[in-house]
């Protein structure tokens, strides 16, 4: 079973998947985008503001789990 978290930008056409068995809400991905599209919730990170994304990759870098996966950075 796997256990991955999808959020969808219309306006932007991307996603971002994370993989919540890989997650250990360390916030990396929070600490280094750049228009803060990631918040910490019960421990997991959420893509909550992925309409603000200016898809530089940054968080799928920055992730020390490989958590993360989106569409333009693949
Ligand atoms: S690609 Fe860049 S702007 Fe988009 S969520 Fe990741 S770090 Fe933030």
């Amino acid at each position: 079973m796997s256990n991955i978290k999808k959020w969808s930008s219309e306006s932007l056409g991307i996603t971002i998947e994370i993989d919540y068995d890989k997650c250990t809400g360390v916030g990396e991905c929070v600490r280094v985008c750049p228009t803060q599209v990631y918040e910490l919730i019960n421990g997991k990170s959420a893509a909550t503001n992925i309409d603000q994304c200016i898809q530089c990759c940054a968080c799928v870098a920055a992730c020390p789990n490989n958590a993360i996966k989106h569409s333009s950075c693949e």
